[in-house]
């Protein structure tokens, strides 16, 4: 090119940067990013915070409470952003929750809540030895608090109100959301919609990589597109599966599910460092962590200004995606059957499950029978297997 052009050239560039800034800001608009996600996880499965467990648990609190506070988020729980869980104990406090709202713009859908949770308690220091929980919970509670920003530095007001919440004492029998939901700073019928995470870093059995699981759209279907739209271009497989495929209530939805309030639980599922001290912040996925965060995020803009909410059905909705995704699981086993220890019994019972669900996806659709007998197999696997 020649010396000459450069000045009109130069003109040129400067225009079109300028006539670029409008899409350029939207494209910047907040959202959760993978540098701080994985500086969160690092500092929460750090040994300051001793597996967040009793001392530890309290540090953590105090941790939430600041970074609510950061963010200038209101306290969620009647000017505080702690709620003691008391013990039988008259007097002792067992933990506490960590909450912080934002109240939505629209007069009329402000009475309307949507819920992002994370439980924050994890196994403690157990003879000796740190439990860092980093997947177990510190990747949702880096979510949450990733989420919590990005809609707080957001230029976009919310039509909903919106919780943020840290929830304790999970890991003994989900005590801090069964708490929360006896002693709700909102009427629980105001709840439109609650969404948690736990252990979003890492893949089923280490061998289910793509693959993030969303459980608790059986109940509110219209949920399903928003969910479909917010995954849209990510490099993930969102599976939707029933909650029924756990044996028992796995996390914080449990409380929430009881009181039939449209949920969704985000979970990789359990790995090989699950509940074990190898569970550390450098095993994780963090790329796969940001794009599961990403996918939240939107979910809760999206039911943030949505003119009307999905809402709950008593008889749970599932949907042939589901079969696919356990055939899948189930491939997965397979072609790691030696690193599983896969019996002669349990290779030809899920050899035949893949035939069986193969056929089921082909045809396109389930009958109530065969998908109890899926229900079985999975959760044989999870149980004798994972
Ligand atoms: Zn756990």
């Amino acid at each position: 090119m020649m010396m000459t052009g450069i000045g009109r050239l130069g003109l040129a560039l400067a225009f079109s940067v300028l006539a670029m800034a409008p899409s350029a800001s939207q494209s910047q608009e907040p959202r959760p990013e993978e540098a701080r996600l994985r500086a969160e996880v690092k500092t929460l499965a750090s040994p300051a915070f001793a597996g967040r467990s009793g001392e530890g648990g309290r540090k953590t609190a105090q941790h939430l409470v600041e970074a609510f506070r950061a963010l200038k988020l209101e306290p969620l729980f009647d000017g505080q952003y702690t709620q003691p869980i008391p013990d039988n104990e008259p007097g002792r406090i067992l933990g506490q929750n960590v909450g912080a709202r934002i109240v939505g713009s629209d007069p009329k859908l402000r009475d309307e809540w949507i819920v992002l949770a994370a439980h924050f308690d994890h196994l403690g220091v157990r003879e000796g030895r740190l439990y860092p929980g980093a997947d177990d919970n510190a990747s949702g509670v880096a979510m949450m608090l990733e989420v919590a920003r990005a809609i707080a530095q957001s230029p976009e007001a919310s039509k909903r109100s919106l919780m943020f919440i840290g929830f304790d004492l999970e890991e003994i029998g989900l005590y801090g959301s069964r708490y929360f939901v006896e002693h709700s700073p909102v009427p629980l019928k105001q709840i439109s919609l609650f969404i948690t995470a736990d252990m979003i870093g890492r893949s089923l059995g280490g061998v289910c990589d793509p693959y993030v699981f969303v459980m608790g759209s059986e109940h509110a279907p219209g949920l399903r597109p928003w969910i479909d739209q917010a995954a849209k271009e990510r490099p993930l497989k969102v599976g939707m599966l029933g909650t029924d495929l756990l044996v028992l209530d796995r996390s914080d939805y449990g409380p929430f599910r009881a009181r039939e309030i449209p949920y969704l639980f985000f979970s990789t599922g359990e790995n090989p460092t699950y509940h074990t001290p190898d569970d550390r912040p450098e095993t994780l996925n963090y790329p796969k962590l940001e794009a599961i965060s990403q996918v939240i995020h939107k979910l809760v803009l999206q039911a943030a200004s949505a003119p009307t909410m999905p809402t709950w059905i008593q008889a749970p909705e599932n949907t042939i995606g589901e079969v696919a995704t356990v055939r899948d699981i189930l491939r997965s086993l397979l072609e790691n059957q030696e690193m599983f220890k896969i019996g002669v019994a349990q290779l030809y019972l899920l050899n035949n499950t893949v035939r069986t669900l193969d056929a089921i996806v082909e045809r396109g659709s389930i009958t109530s029978t065969e998908r109890a007998t899926m229900v079985n197999v999975a959760r044989l696997v999870l149980i004798t297997i994972l």
